[in-house]
């Protein structure tokens, strides 16, 4: 027995309820690769809830949301290493969610979740560079099989950046927080941590300010509004100095008539993402 909405997307798999029960469950757990952070962008609640419960009883560290902009924001901010995105959403639907995240994680894989029947819809979005699909209504163990494929497929993903740090001074982009030398802590808004993230994903090349723009702000209109970007620099620069303190870092280097990149000697560490399998 299922409530009625369920059967409209995930369904119980009958013969395996193991891996679809709620946490609690006397069977053991499965756990293929813990703490791998998987996103879910899913309006309708009893889907988005049967899809959290299977993941997480999975063993996968679950973000839920529920209309396209909390769903975008989230797969940005969030070090994901997986998007599964339903395509009829309220506020901006899945294909410009897609869009605008292959403008600025080009490589995050993303499972897009269609409607039984709508091939023109899964044409669009593995157009738009989803990398798989599942049709509703989809068994729990269907799409754990998908996310875990997709993930195999994707081993050569760079890890995502933690931190940078220089001089005792660490900047944690997963908490979007600068730790001074004093113990003081900064924090930093959404736009600074991409900047950051993205100059220190990139960090032996010259970032252009359009590329900057296009990347980061998810802005293909070119040559438009670069002064923006200037500006963002400065104030990202003003906060990452220690307050009252003449120590600087050069976070963020000038390259003169071509753009910005992550300073010299700036140590970056990433998360180690086979270290958490078990
Ligand atoms: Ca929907």
């Amino acid at each position: 027995m299922s409530p009625p909405a369920f059967e409209s997307g995930i369904i119980d798999d009958g013969g395996d309820n193991s891996r679809a029960g709620q946490p609690g469950n006397s069977a053991p757990k499965v756990i293929p690769m813990a703490a791998r952070k998987i996103v879910v962008v899913e309006d309708e609640e009893p889907i988005r809830r049967g899809v959290i419960d299977a993941l997480e009883f999975a063993g996968y560290d679950a973000v839920e949301a529920a209309d396209g902009e909390a769903g975008l924001a989230a797969a940005r901010s969030s070090d994901a290493d997986l998007v599964l995105l339903d395509l009829a959403l309220p506020k901006m639907d899945g294909f410009d969610v897609l869009a605008a995240l292959r403008r600025t994680h080009p490589t995050l894989p993303v499972i897009i979740l269609t409607a039984r029947g709508s091939e023109d819809d899964r044409v669009r979005g593995l157009k738009l560079g989803a990398d798989d699909y599942v049709v509703k209504p989809f068994s729990a163990r269907e799409m754990l099989a998908r996310v875990e494929a997709v993930l195999r497929r994707c081993p050569d993903r760079p890890h995502p950046i933690q931190s940078i740090a220089s001089g005792g001074q660490t900047i944690d982009l997963s908490r979007s927080e600068v730790r001074f030398v004093d113990g003081g802590v900064a924090v930093l808004s959404e736009m600074e941590t991409e900047i950051l993230r993205y100059l220190a994903t990139n960090a032996d090349h010259v970032i252009s300010r359009d590329e900057l723009l296009a990347r980061v702000w998810g802005i293909d209109d070119q040559h438009l509004e670069t002064r923006a970007v200037d500006m963002h620099i400065t104030r990202l620069r003003n906060k990452l100095d220690p307050p009252g303190s003449d120590a600087k870092v050069e976070w963020i280097k000038t390259v003169r008539g071509k753009g910005y990149m992550l300073g010299n000697g700036i140590a970056v560490t990433r998360r180690d993402v086979s270290k958490e399998r078990s």
